[in-house]
């Protein structure tokens, strides 16, 4: 077959009512029909999303007229007797204000090409062009992407040209449109660009692009001690931080040069400020996270990603790896490029091994199989996942901790996970875009560990990824210095539930197996009114100041609505358990 360039045109020509006019030219379709569609899900977030469900009309023009395909399931349509030359048009739907979607307004425009760009069957391996078209009156509009441009020169009714060699890389480099507030700085010599979309008055740009800036330099050292050459450069000229800014949100989606985030207005530092705001460690760790996984996960790869199937759920018992570790990582670098010190580094550490022993879902499902399930299980959290589920985030986290320590305890502290993860990216992720593709064997890992380190941890991997029961972090963490303590941080009888302030009182979100609600038959969505007929009020505080007057053992009588239905129940009130973890340095005890 002849190469011929896709060219898609993005316009998005209603604003009001969030739509993009999407336009696919296919100079030639070499057979008698041609199949488009949209991918079901976005790589990174592993839920099937139906990206085709927002796409409002599609038609396409061939033979000098404009045609209607055929459905023929649920992401795909069929264009008949179209050899020769076809252009696809698709209006679609853009209002999910979200990393993994697409949404349009009057003030900017932030898109995934998994929302908005038709794959052509057969045509995968096509080089693609993208012109994004200037929505009308909008002039002081530019476009933001780490898609390398065409030319940086625009005529006046365009945003830009770009071109991604293939669909897999067309699909991995999202765009913001607007007038969004940017920072640039170079890390290791590599441009970054920081694009913050929404209002944010007085936003300090300069300490965010120092505090980045260290982040990734550590980052790109780590893998590349020598060359120290960052890994998004096999992709792309600069590597794009696109923030959205929103009262209240956090998350991020990763892709090759770039990556999407929400966050938090008040998580940001601004000018004049005298304190630095407490959630502005939780933002630096958000894009610590997401430009670790640069190297773990979009270049280094379970072999279940190498290619990603975009029509269903592709999976991997791995995943306690590709984001678990990327989760240690996150704020270990935050440490060693100090942004933060020894002492925050601890408490973000023991705030997570608080977190993931607060669930007895840790004791039923294992990592492997967090992994695996997280396309019906974790992304599909519903009031029980506590009880029900382990987070291949949080105590895939605590893995990588684990073999961290005794990798450094068995080598004589010769070797460490840096190591492992440097080897992981020489195997894997090296050549990933340039070379063969290949990724890590569902089995492979811990061959891999032994050979870089000498250590074996074959046992310990089964016992932590395929067990279930915690893992023995205090002997541990006490070799290298460090006191794991559990102390109970609550001096009230404690209730085992979850709450949430639900207008004039507080609604049981969650209710934790084994606990006194649990043991009355309480249960998630009933509404607290009285506790031995006083009003329960709708804080936290107030009821904890209701129940500061009773005693572990002390049985209360509790009214509820459950639906319309008051409800009368006895809970026997237990000892708040010693629950929260603390690390706190000990040097006289490091061997
Ligand atoms: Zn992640």
């Amino acid at each position: 077959m002849t190469t011929q360039t896709l060219h898609y045109i993005v316009e998005p020509h209603d604003l009001a009512g969030h739509r993009l006019k999407v336009t696919l030219k296919i100079a030639r379709v070499a057979k008698s029909n041609q199949v488009v569609g949209l991918p079901a899900w976005i790589p990174g977030s592993y839920l099937i999303r139906d990206f085709s469900r927002h796409i409002e009309s599609i038609r396409g023009r061939h033979g000098g007229r404009w045609h209607q395909p055929k459905k023929i399931d649920d992401h795909h349509w069929s264009f008949d007797g179209c050899a020769g030359s076809l252009t696809v048009e698709i209006v679609v739907y853009a209002w999910d204000f979200s990393v993994r979607g697409a949404h349009v307004d009057d003030s900017h425009a932030f898109f995934n090409g998994t929302s908005v760009f038709l794959m052509a069957k057969g045509l995968e391996d096509q080089p693609c062009k993208v012109e994004i078209n200037r929505p009308a009156g909008k002039r002081s509009w530019r476009a933001y992407t780490s898609m390398p441009a065409v030319s940086t020169r625009t005529a006046a009714d365009s945003l830009g040209q770009f071109v991604a060699p293939n669909y897999d890389a067309l699909i991995d480099h999202p765009f913001e449109l607007g007038t969004p507030a940017v920072i640039a700085f170079e890390a290791c010599g590599a441009p970054h660009r920081m694009v913050f979309t929404g209002v944010i008055p007085n936003l300090d740009t300069k300490r965010i692009a120092r505090d980045v800036k260290r982040i990734c330099e550590a980052q790109i050292k780590l893998f590349d001690p020598h060359m120290a050459r960052a890994a998004f450069l096999d992709s792309a000229p600069a590597y794009v931080f696109m923030t959205m800014v929103t009262g209240s949100g956090y998350g991020g989606l990763e892709h090759r040069a770039s990556t999407a985030l929400v966050c938090s207005r008040q998580d940001l530092p601004t000018l004049h400020q005298t304190q630095t705001p407490d959630g502005y460690v939780n933002f630096l760790g958000l894009v610590s996270h997401e430009y670790f996984h640069t190297w773990n996960v979009k270049r280094i790869k379970p072999a279940a990603f190498v290619p990603y199937d975009l029509t269903k759920p592709n999976h991997t018992r791995l995943l306690w790896l590709f984001e678990g570790f990327t989760s240690y990582y996150d704020d270990l670098m935050l440490l060693r490029s100090q942004v933060i010190d020894e002492q925050k580094y601890l408490q973000q550490l023991a705030k997570t091994i608080t977190g993931v022993h607060a669930g007895p879902g840790r004791l039923k499902q294992s990592l492997a199989s967090s992994s695996f399930d997280a396309w019906t299980k974790y992304y599909k959290q519903d009031e029980n996942a506590p009880n029900a589920i382990s987070s291949y985030y949080a105590k895939g986290s605590l893995v990588a901790l684990a073999l961290d320590l005794v990798i450094r305890q068995r080598s004589d502290q010769r070797f460490s996970l840096d190591d492992v993860m440097r080897a992981l990216w020489d195997k894997f992720g090296v050549l990933f875009y340039q070379g063969q593709p290949t990724g890590l064997s569902e089995t492979g890992f811990a061959k891999l560990v032994f050979e870089c380190t000498g250590v074996d941890v074959r046992t310990e991997l089964v016992k932590w990824v395929e067990g279930t029961s915690d893992i023995e972090l205090k002997p541990l963490l006490a070799a290298q210095g460090i006191e794991l303590n559990w102390v109970c941080k609550d001096t009230t009888p404690a209730l085992g539930a979850n709450l949430k302030p639900d207008g004039e009182s507080l609604t049981v979100r969650q209710v934790i197996e084994g606990g006194p609600a649990h043991r009355s038959g309480l249960s998630a969505g009933d509404r607290l009114l009285a506790c031995n007929g006083l009003r329960i009020g709708n804080t936290l505080k107030h009821l904890k100041d209701l129940l500061a007057a009773y005693q572990p053992g002390d049985e209360i009588l509790l009214t509820t609505f459950r639906d319309d239905v008051l409800q009368e129940r006895l809970v026997a009130l237990a000892e708040a358990p010693a629950s929260t973890a603390e690390l706190k340095p000990n040097p006289a005890k490091a061997r």
